[in-house]
């Protein structure tokens, strides 16, 4: 691993950034046929870049009950577990609409809606990601949304992975269809003749996907631009560094342009775990994509204490953050920017990937710095409430009358003034 320094950190966010303007060219075109020509669009496209012809994209509720007939058991049982997990999570975030009445009987307030309709976008690819169908659905479910589409990107026999479908079963999502890449996100965003428009997409993907929802945003919402994963292992003399190494590795794998990590107040930990990655990266089934991302930003900064330590983290502001230190809880405090921070030796970071119950879809590049995990709140909305009184209106009239000249707005000020006609006689 190599030896980083904080100013090297400080400079990522800026030097990882890509020039996307090819990528951007090609997706432009692909959301607007879709915007333009619905359905036929769509099918051109996932037969260009998913390699199939499809004549309906809507999953049956027969490939669903298949696909979990089909799951075994033990998988079936994980999954129910892991889900409950992460529904008691998020029903924690669950908002209360709130009304303050005062003395002279008005009333102000808040009152929290969700959304009509979610599109939750899950990655095919190369992979499939059951776990991304939980994380998305379930806060969208807390939160009250009456209608959850999910999309997913077919392979080349047409099919959904069963893993995706079993756990969509399991959720109670039935309105799945079988789409992915940028022609989703439009579907998604404008509506085709099978495939009716949301108000809101959610949910990870490849660059085409992450541009096509910078693209959407405005006529629909999005949770975020989500780039590669990135981990960051704060640690003391007291962490093993076997166990540093392998939760390195396990963000590396991920993506060659992943990022992992190691900040340490013990110089003796960065000897010993340069040995150990290069170890472990002999043993992994996706060493070369591991090895990759090491070398495209993995290494090791060593400091002399565990300020400027905790200072290079909150620099970094990383999507995954562990701490093994002495006592995890003193840094606590402190940490001010990282997605999701991991305590203690036990809390290794798939931990909360799959089954803690916090949410995995986490800023990145960051954005730690201003923007929080997915959760119930990216469901709902706020309408504030108001309810002025006579008595209210009374005492302010002449007041907000006044601001309304000071803005040249007449007709406001006339607005408000009308009322007093109700007093005349
Ligand atoms: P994906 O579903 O994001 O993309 C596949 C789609 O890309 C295909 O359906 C195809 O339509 C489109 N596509 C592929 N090549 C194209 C081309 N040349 N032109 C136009 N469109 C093209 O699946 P993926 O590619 O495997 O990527 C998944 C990503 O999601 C990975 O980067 C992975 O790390 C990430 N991910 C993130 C999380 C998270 O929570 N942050 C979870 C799971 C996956």
């Amino acid at each position: 691993m190599r030896r980083l320094t904080r100013e090297d950190i400080k400079k990522w966010k800026t030097s990882r950034q890509e020039d996307t303007s090819d990528i951007q060219g090609k997706v432009n075109d692909i959301v607007s046929g879709v915007r333009r020509r619905g359905d036929a669009a769509v099918k051109e496209y996932t037969e260009k870049f998913d390699g199939i012809s499809l004549s309906d994209f809507r999953v049956t509720r027969e490939e669903i009950s298949d696909a979990y007939e089909s799951l075994s058991g033990k998988y079936l049982d994980i999954i129910q577990e892991a889900a409950g997990n992460i529904r008691r999570f998020h029903e924690k975030q669950l908002p209360s609409s709130w009304f303050d009445t005062s003395q002279d009987g008005s009333m102000l307030g808040q009152k929290y809606t969700p959304i009509d309709k979610a599109g939750v976008y899950v990655p095919g690819g190369t992979a499939a990601y059951p776990s991304s169908v939980m994380m998305n659905i379930i806060p969208a479910q807390v939160a009250g949304v009456e209608r959850i589409a999910m999309v997913t990107p077919p392979g080349t026999n047409g099919r959904v992975p069963i893993g995706v479908l079993a756990t969509a079963q399991i959720l109670g999502v039935t309105e799945i269809y079988k789409i992915g890449g940028a022609q989703a996100i439009a579907a998604l965003a404008y509506g085709t003749e099978t495939i009716p428009a949301v108000d809101k997409i959610t949910g990870p993907g490849n660059m085409f996907v992450a541009l096509a929802k910078k693209q959407v945003f405005g006529d629909v919402d999005i949770d975020m631009i989500a780039g590669p994963s990135e981990i960051a292992v704060l640690c003391d003399h007291t962490a093993r560094a076997g166990e540093v190494a392998a939760d390195l590795l396990s963000q590396a794998e991920h993506d060659e342009r992943s990022s992992a990590v190691c900040i340490t107040t013990s110089r003796q930990l960065a000897d010993d775990l340069d040995r150990e990655v290069k170890e472990q990266l002999k043993q992994l089934p996706r060493k070369n994509i591991a090895e990759a991302s090491i070398n495209f930003f993995g290494g090791t900064v060593v400091v002399d204490t565990m300020t400027e330590a905790v200072d290079t983290v909150n620099e970094f502001a990383p999507e995954h953050l562990e701490v093994m230190t002495e006592n995890p809880y003193e840094q606590l405090g402190a940490i001010r920017h990282a997605g999701a921070i991991f305590l203690g030796p036990y809390s290794s970071e798939p931990v909360g990937d799959y089954f803690a119950g916090p949410n995995h879809v986490l800023p990145t590049s960051g954005t730690a710095r201003f923007s929080s995990p997915l959760n119930v709140h990216d469901f709902m909305k706020k309408s504030s409430v108001i309810s002025y009184s006579a008595a209210a209106w009374h005492r302010n009239v002449d007041k907000i009358a006044s601001f309304a000249r000071l803005e040249d707005l007449e007709g406001h000020a006339r607005a408000v003034e009308k009322r007093k006609e109700r007093f005349d006689d």
